[in-house]
């Protein structure tokens, strides 16, 4: 029996879909306080095996994980006049404590420079002491009133690196390794294509020298930041402190980073694999990359053959290491069953029932791709195991093509603004670097120069909004 879709359709309206697919799959809902939200167990499985993921990467190059306070005193915050320009206005401060009100207002952390480069500055007196490289994975809290869940949330989870380094050239070097990372992870655990560029000064964060990021393309065309990754300088070593004794006996400010990926990585995947019937998960961001659905049959004969039978099947799946599971539940409907596992995103679906027992087979349904598929019980585990590699690698294949797809140059500002609304995407068009003409693009059509991709030649002409040589294209989009 076929059951309502509750999921507006994307072409309808993808908002309203990205919302749908999120209650349909259980991944979050909305907190009692506004703004903020409970990540379900659904989606904290997704963020548990990111989070393994990007930790093992963090650590294999270099770093280490410690904690940091969520409370920081307001007045770290106003020692970098830029940085408590760009954050105080949507942080939240605790004023009272013990029934008492605080001497001073404590910040909780919309970020932590100004906690951890003072620690830093405790830490490190001698060149012998950098780099320091530290990581922590964490809540954040920043006073978002218009949220979305996920991408936009008044408290959220992340991880924040910080590192202090003794030259300019290992800080950058650091900078660009760690957007490697990041690229990394999103392209081969989140099978999520994405752009490497640097951000221009508008979009840079507050108090940083060189704001690098990763954009990755949505399905309706816009934009999100996945990541970013800061060249601090020395702004925040002298802000805080962090002052060293070189080789050559001067006494000099470190040069620092830091660089973070957060929980709206979960709304990337969304938008990006997404479809009209809720979530698809790329197979390593799977808490259960296959599930058999057995159908019991008439007789107990019947019943104690499927049940054997799939039981020998998940030890086979599990042995083939594919984290995998039966849903023996006797109170749902297959057809209940199978509409269940489609929202929540899961990989593979295995149906199995008496007739399958006696044929030593089972059908093989993939959630990315339509189609069911008949295959052998005997070496079910080794084949599931393939095909979620397959489907991990067609995943990301998919998302190229369509990014590559909705990807234009444009020489012409006119043509860009009808194209932007005809059918959006990501633009590529020469900008000579006046925030003049950035703001006017954003002003005119809400698309944001969104990065300058890295390694590319430079392509000079006239900047596409005065006309005005340039040297290079930009890329900009309407943006999350
Ligand atoms: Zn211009």
């Amino acid at each position: 029996m076929a059951q309502e879709n509750p999921i507006t359709p994307r072409e309808k309206d993808f908002s309203a879909w990205y919302g749908d697919v999120i209650a349909a799959g259980a991944l979050a809902d909305h907190a009692p306080v506004k703004g903020c939200m409970v990540i379900r167990p659904n989606g904290y499985g997704i963020w548990e095996l990111l989070q393994r993921e990007l930790d093992d990467r963090i650590k294999a190059t270099g770093h280490e994980n410690a904690y940091f306070p969520l409370l920081i005193p307001k007045s770290f915050f106003d020692r970098e006049a830029e940085h408590v320009a760009g954050f105080a206005p949507e942080c939240a401060a605790v004023t009272h404590g013990g029934g008492k009100e605080l001497e001073e207002p404590l910040y909780i952390r919309p970020t932590s420079e100004a906690m951890i480069c003072t620690m830093y500055g405790k830490w490190v007196s001698s060149w012998r002491d950098l780099p320091v490289m530290i990581n922590q994975w964490a809540n954040i809290v920043r006073w978002e009133m218009r949220t979305r869940l996920f991408l936009r949330t008044a408290e959220f989870l992340w991880q924040e690196g910080h590192t202090a380094h003794e030259t300019e050239a290992e800080a950058r070097a650091e900078v660009l390794a760690m957007l490697e990372v990041y690229a990394d992870l999103a392209e081969k655990v989140l099978a999520v294509p994405v752009i490497r560029g640097v951000k221009t000064a508008s979009e840079r964060f507050a108090g940083a020298r060189e704001t690098f990021c990763i954009e990755a393309m949505m399905q309706n065309g816009w934009a999100l930041q996945a990541g970013t990754s800061h060249d601090l300088g020395q702004t925040f070593a002298k802000a805080y402190g962090i002052q060293f004794q070189g080789r050559d006996g001067a006494l000099q400010h470190a040069w620092s980073t830091s660089w973070g990926v957060s929980t709206r990585l979960i709304g990337a995947v969304i938008m990006v694999h997404g479809d009209d019937a809720g979530i698809v998960l790329p197979p390593k961001l799977a808490a259960v990359q296959a599930v058999i659905l057995p159908i019991p049959g008439k007789t107990d004969e019947e019943k104690a053959l499927v049940r054997e039978g799939a039981a020998a099947m998940l030890a086979d799946l599990r042995a083939a290491g594919v984290r995998a599971r039966v849903d023996d539940r006797e109170h749902l409907r297959p057809g209940a069953k199978h509409y269940e596992w489609e929202r929540r995103g899961v990989p593979v679906r295995i149906e199995f029932g008496p007739r399958d027992a006696k044929a030593g087979t089972c059908v093989l349904v993939r959630r990315d791709a339509k189609g069911k598929s008949p295959a052998p019980v005997a070496g079910l585990g080794a084949a599931v195991a393939a095909l979620l590699g397959t489907i991990q690698s067609d995943m990301l294949a998919r998302a190229r093509a369509f990014m590559a797809a909705k990807t234009s140059a444009a020489d012409d500002y006119a043509a860009f603004r009808a194209d932007l609304e005809a059918r959006g995407g990501f633009f590529r068009m020469r900008w000579c670097g006046d925030a003049a003409c950035e703001a006017k693009v954003k002003e005119e059509t809400k698309a944001t120069i969104r990065c300058l991709p890295l390694g590319e030649p430079d392509d000079a002409g006239p900047c596409v909004v005065c006309g005005k040589p340039a040297e290079r294209r930009a890329v900009f989009a309407r943006a999350y």
